[in-house]
């Protein structure tokens, strides 16, 4: 048979026992090459150098940026669009008047 506790815990000492249960931040460097937030004593995920040198090539990455520069560039010109649509009824309105 087990050993079975004389009173329970009340709900204040768990959660006053449990505020000491929480995640660390893993000690994190800024990146000298690119300036990137990395962990310490790692090879950058984001430009692959360490200590200087290029230790690895990160390709995969190198391909989403530019498909996310191309929708930003996108999304910039509908905008770009709509305000020159704007103008452009803005001006007609004025010229109706
Ligand atoms: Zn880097």
């Amino acid at each position: 048979m087990a050993i079975v506790p004389q009173r329970r815990i009340s709900k204040t000492r768990k959660r006053k026992r449990r505020t000491h249960f929480k995640l660390e931040l893993p000690g994190m460097m800024v990146c000298p090459n690119c300036g990137e937030m990395k962990k310490g004593h790692t090879v950058c995920g984001k430009c692959g150098y360490y200590d200087g040198k290029l230790v690895k090539e990160i390709k995969v990455k190198a391909e989403e940026e530019t498909v996310v520069d191309t929708k930003a560039e996108e999304k910039a010109k509908t905008k770009a669009d709509k305000a020159k649509a704007k103008a452009e009824k803005k001006t007609t309105k004025k010229e109706e008047k």
